[in-house]
């Protein structure tokens, strides 16, 4: 099954905006930002002239996700542990592909 990502997902009460933004990544030198004062989650989908794969980008997605979940839960300890943040956002996209 092919994983979609939204244009907006309902998180912890907050509507959050997904925005394919090339030029706001590369200004912060990121894949994907995660911007939980404004409900908003960036995304660029070209990384040195080569466009991800579907999978990666999903990767990226939930990463963004789930960095912005520990804010909303006020886990800020957890939301700066990028190993946490990474291995968590793989195990939720192991999961979510059996649905
Ligand atoms: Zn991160």
């Amino acid at each position: 099954m092919k994983i979609k990502i939204p244009k907006k997902i309902e998180v912890i009460g907050s509507t959050v905006e997904i925005i394919w933004d090339e030029e706001y990544c590369e200004r912060f030198g990121v894949l994907g930002q995660a911007d939980v004062n404004h409900n908003k989650i960036f995304l660029k989908k070209i990384h040195e002239n080569k466009k991800f794969t579907d999978d990666a980008l999903v990767e990226t997605f939930l990463h963004e996700l789930v960095h912005f979940m520990m804010r909303k839960l006020g886990k800020t300890d957890l939301n700066a542990d990028e190993t946490f943040v990474e291995s968590f956002s793989n195990v939720l996209h192991q999961v979510i592909k059996q649905l």
